[in-house]
């Protein structure tokens, strides 16, 4: 028998990504992110970030980071229920319940700790999740870290969430309905009008997550929730600090009750460290901008049309994207590969996804547009995208 410090039943499944050609090392970035990069040691345009609004590399938020590490340091140094819970820690809560328009905003050091901590601490033995086929990889962590009952709806299809909602509503105590607040495979917004209306029919609880609706949708970048004018609906409002907003973090908006809860039972917030302070003042800096002027979430909104209506106009299919979510739908997991490495050759990154990240037959490169780019950028990704294009047959 192999000695079991040998990894070997490691090995073996290695091999077996090997084997299948799905085995792969991680590109290398050695630059900042931003439009143009030095990936692998090439220079390229880079539209695969979710930076969409040019913030992680903003003069403003490096200098408010290094405002913060003069002032508190480099680390906290403790989780927030001993002696990590800095002043500005709470500045930054504050803040954010301001600008979400919630009465309160309790942050996580991430937005995958966000749901893993906050659907679990919400929810107990007794309730049911009911959860969009297609919500993200925390979410579905989140849920299976709860007591409570799981059940799927079909993604973003009523009949099938009112179904599920009528058929287990008497069997249940509470009932937590969650979704993405935009889906970022195909860049499509959830129902969220018509799931809210079914929620306070059945007397359900609502739980968004806005990982790609911050900074993204609604007036200056508040959300899904704001952008159809459910304030005060929604129970549960979750954001990430680390896409448009470019640091990092998550943090979830509603009452003030959700908060003190949340304050007392959030396992990431009582068992690991609190976001550094430079994240922290660089956070605070995004969201002050941000609620001084949409002209950040205006030019997103700007290059994303512009870039998408050249890549249409070559009659490449772009799918039904409602944000700058761009992709570009090529079909067989192969020749989806393939673009993504011939874009590249030709100094355009944009990385190629396939099943089983989305369905077999629907492979496609996902563009992220952002409002960072110039338009001499976006007219030089387009040219590559044609040329490649021609030259493999797909236009
Ligand atoms: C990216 C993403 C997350 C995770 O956010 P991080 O801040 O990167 O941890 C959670 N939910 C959704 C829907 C996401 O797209």
């Amino acid at each position: 028998m192999s000695n079991v410090h040998e990894l070997s039943f490691l090995k073996e499944k290695i091999q077996e990504l090997k084997d299948q050609g799905v085995y792969r090392k991680l590109p290398v970035l050695d630059t900042p992110n931003q439009p143009e990069v030095i990936l692998n040691g090439k220079k390229v345009i880079n539209l695969s970030s979710n930076n969409y609004l040019g913030f992680s590399n903003h003069p403003r938020l490096k200098k408010a980071a290094m405002d913060a590490i003069e002032r508190y340091g480099a680390g906290a140094g403790a989780v927030r229920t001993i002696i990590g819970n800095m002043k500005i820690h709470e500045d930054l809560e504050a803040l954010l319940a301001k600008f979400k328009r919630e009465e309160a905003a309790f942050i996580y050091q991430s937005g995958f700790n966000c749901n893993a901590g906050t659907i679990q601490a919400i929810t107990e033995a007794g309730d049911l999740i009911i959860s969009d086929e297609l919500n993200h990889a925390s979410i579905i962590d989140g849920t299976r870290l709860s007591k409570a009952g799981r059940a799927i709806y079909k993604h973003s299809d009523m009949d099938s969430l009112e179904e599920v909602l009528k058929t287990n509503r008497d069997k249940y105590k509470n009932i937590l309905i969650i979704t993405d607040g935009v889906f970022s495979m195909d860049g499509d917004i959830a129902k969220l009008p018509e799931i809210v209306e079914l929620a306070e029919k059945y007397e359900a609880m609502t739980y968004v997550d806005d990982a790609h609706g911050s900074g993204v949708l609604g007036e200056s970048g508040r959300g899904t929730v704001d952008h159809f004018g459910l304030h005060g609906r929604v129970d549960f409002s979750i954001g990430t600090l680390s896409k448009a907003i470019g640091v990092v973090g998550g943090y979830v908006a509603g009452s003030q009750t959700m908060y003190d809860w949340l304050n007392h039972r959030a396992r990431p917030v009582l068992f690991s460290t609190s976001l550094p302070p430079a994240a922290v003042g660089a956070i605070i800096e995004a969201i002050t901008m941000l609620m001084e002027s949409t002209e950040y979430t205006d030019r997103l909104w700007d290059n994303a049309k512009y870039f998408k209506e050249k890549l249409g106009k070559l009659g490449f299919n772009t799918g039904h994207s409602e944000t700058p979510i761009t992709p570009v739908i090529i079909g067989d997991e192969g020749k989806t590969m393939e673009f993504s490495k011939k874009l590249m050759e030709n100094g355009v990154f944009v990385s190629g996804i396939v099943f089983p990240t989305v369905p077999k037959g629907t492979g496609r490169v996902r563009c992220m547009v952002t409002a960072a780019h110039t338009k001499e950028q976006l007219d030089e990704a387009v040219r590559v995208f044609e040329l490649v294009g021609k030259e493999m047959g797909i236009l």
